[in-house]
């Protein structure tokens, strides 16, 4: 999207994707039976021309290098997202049938989970998409685990009433504190604890506390963690930027990064994670980025 924003300004554009098709977490990311890809393919068909040329299989960092990209481009546009599942860091997190949503969801290398029970950690819509995929694909019992309660679920309002359709359970002002499993590092249950929410001076949102003394166990097979995503911290490592304090990659207002004719935008720096605001971070950002290859093309003659 980002791009043909730029290709309206009449620049060239070369898009480097480490997939062998374009539509990011539309494509790779959000389950067919919520947005069908015949439907992504169209509207790129419209989307795509001759000042536009895709080069996919290339992954930055792995077989395409920013040095490289610097020599060759007058100015490059980052937008490789956020979507490695943040963890816990509780006790039991390496045990075996714990698994990331986002990984499962964008490389679909799903487990047998036929008969199985699952418990899914979040409250957006990757909890929703997963829970829903992971009954699709033949789970006996999904419980969606939530800290806060339904009216303050991140997730789509139609997309929680679908589940509920779908039999997905939900356990919500439920915190997850510890994973246990049996002699084989399996995955076999659950520690939770029950939360109040409470108000803080200066914070919009409840807070979730734990009530002491009201543990309780669940009987799983599998845990699968969506709470929240994270940029590649390797990748980011290697290409030098400045970051933020929450492991975005920094820009100022008009998307410029801390390298000079490096921009970035879209969850990689950490805006609202939704598709409008990836699209709208793009057709601001090309509108600065067209600005300062007009500076620099005038500063060259
Ligand atoms: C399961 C799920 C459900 C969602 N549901 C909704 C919803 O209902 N509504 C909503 O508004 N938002 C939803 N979102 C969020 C939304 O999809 C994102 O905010 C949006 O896609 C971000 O766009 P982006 O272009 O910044 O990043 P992405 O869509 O993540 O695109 C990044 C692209 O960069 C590529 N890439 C990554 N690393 C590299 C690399 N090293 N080299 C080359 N290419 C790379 C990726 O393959 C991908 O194509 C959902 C997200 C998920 C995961």
């Amino acid at each position: 999207m980002q791009n043909f924003y730029l290709k309206m300004h009449g620049i060239k554009v070369t898009i480097f994707e480490k997939h062998n098709k374009l539509g990011g977490i539309l494509r790779y990311g959000i389950p067919e039976f919520r947005l069908e890809p015949e439907v992504l393919d169209k509207w790129l068909e419209n989307l795509l021309d001759e000042n536009i040329q895709v080069c996919c299989n290339k992954k930055l960092g792995e077989n395409i290098f920013l040095d490289e990209l610097q020599k060759e481009y007058d100015a490059i546009f980052l937008s490789f997202g956020a979507n490695i599942s943040c963890k816990m860091n509780i006790s039991g997190e390496d045990l075996n049938g714990v698994i990331g949503a986002n990984e499962l969801l964008e490389y679909k290398n799903f487990p047998d989970f036929s008969g199985k029970k699952v418990a899914v950690i979040g409250g957006g819509n990757v909890a929703i998409d997963t829970a829903r995929t992971v009954k699709r694909l033949g789970a006996s019992n999904v419980t969606i685990v939530y800290r806060r309660n339904e009216e303050q679920m991140p997730a789509e309002k139609e997309e929680i009433e679908f589940a509920k359709t779908e039999q997905i359970e939900f356990l919500f002002k439920t915190n997850i504190i510890k994973i246990l499993g049996n002699e084989k590092n399996n995955v076999n249950k659950i520690e939770c604890i029950k939360t109040e929410l409470i108000k803080k001076d200066g914070q919009d949102r409840l807070i979730p506390i734990n009530v002491e003394n009201s543990n309780f166990f669940v009987d799983t097979d599998y845990v699968i963690m969506a709470v929240g995503s994270k940029t590649s911290e390797g990748l980011l490592g290697k290409l030098n930027l400045e970051t933020s304090k929450w492991g975005y990659v920094l820009t100022d207002e008009n998307y410029k990064t801390s390298i000079d004719g490096v921009f970035a935008g879209g969850d990689l720096i950490g805006t609202k994670a939704t598709v409008a605001w990836a699209a709208r971070n793009g057709r601001d950002a090309a509108k600065e980025i067209t600005h300062y290859l007009s500076k620099k093309l005038t500063i060259i003659k």
